[in-house]
């Protein structure tokens, strides 16, 4: 799988470390999971690079810096449940898995729910729980998590989604703004119903449909 893509890799990783990911368990998640398995043939050759990739029904994979980001940001120790809102390709369920106890995951496209199912059966990773519908009202029978990830963008974050958040739990996801542009937000929740929230940097997801 990796052969001649080694160099590709450690270069990506270096690139990362120059942007500001220093998360050593982040960065070696990013390295282990292979992500020319989830581009599609004509443009796996820019599988390493630093660049969002089209995936199929209109959906992007995110660029690696930003999957990073928000992993680093999710601040995993391992014991974690986490829900992620936007299966897509499946990619950053897949790094999550190899830092948490278990991801549950959410796909409004049934083919992209598809293909990731088959991506998490392929490279053996075993803690990652699929759903194809809506990821707005979160994962009721299963809530609640230590940590949300949103990987697709939405105006506010649904109410419901921080009442399946644990105390000391971490939501991380886009927001749209006002004009259309969007901000990486990061919240804990420290108290019941008592969020602190951090600002990160302006982004650009598909929306939360
Ligand atoms: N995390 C993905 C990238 C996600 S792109 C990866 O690593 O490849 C955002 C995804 O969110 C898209 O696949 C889109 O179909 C999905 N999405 C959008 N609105 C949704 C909703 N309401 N519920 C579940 N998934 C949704």
């Amino acid at each position: 799988m990796r052969n001649n893509g080694e160099e590709q890799i450690a270069h990506l990783i270096m690139k990362l470390r120059g942007q500001g990911l220093r998360s050593s368990k982040v960065l070696s998640a990013i390295e282990k999971i292979p992500r020319d398995i989830f581009i599609e043939k004509a443009l796996k050759n820019h599988a390493w690079e630093n660049v969002t990739l089209p995936i199929g029904g209109g959906q992007t994979i995110s660029q690696p810096y930003i999957v990073g980001l928000m992993t680093t940001l999710l601040d995993l120790y391992g014991n974690e449940i986490v829900l992620e809102i936007g299966t897509g390709s499946g990619y950053q369920a897949s790094i999550l898995s190899v830092l948490c106890r278990r991801v549950y995951t959410i796909e409004r496209i049934e083919m992209l729910h598809q293909f990731s199912n088959n991506k998490f059966k392929e490279l053996g990773l075993t803690n990652i729980t699929t759903k194809h519908g809506n990821g707005s009202d979160g994962w009721p029978e299963v809530a609640p998590f230590d940590r949300i990830i949103l990987t697709c963008a939405i105006n506010e974050i649904p109410k419901i989604l921080f009442h399946q958040l644990k105390v000391g739990g971490i939501l991380v996801g886009p927001e749209i703004l006002d004009n259309k542009n969007q901000v990486l937000n990061k919240y804990i929740q420290i108290e019941k119903n008592k969020f602190e929230k951090e600002k990160i940097e302006d982004v650009k997801f598909v929306p939360m449909l």
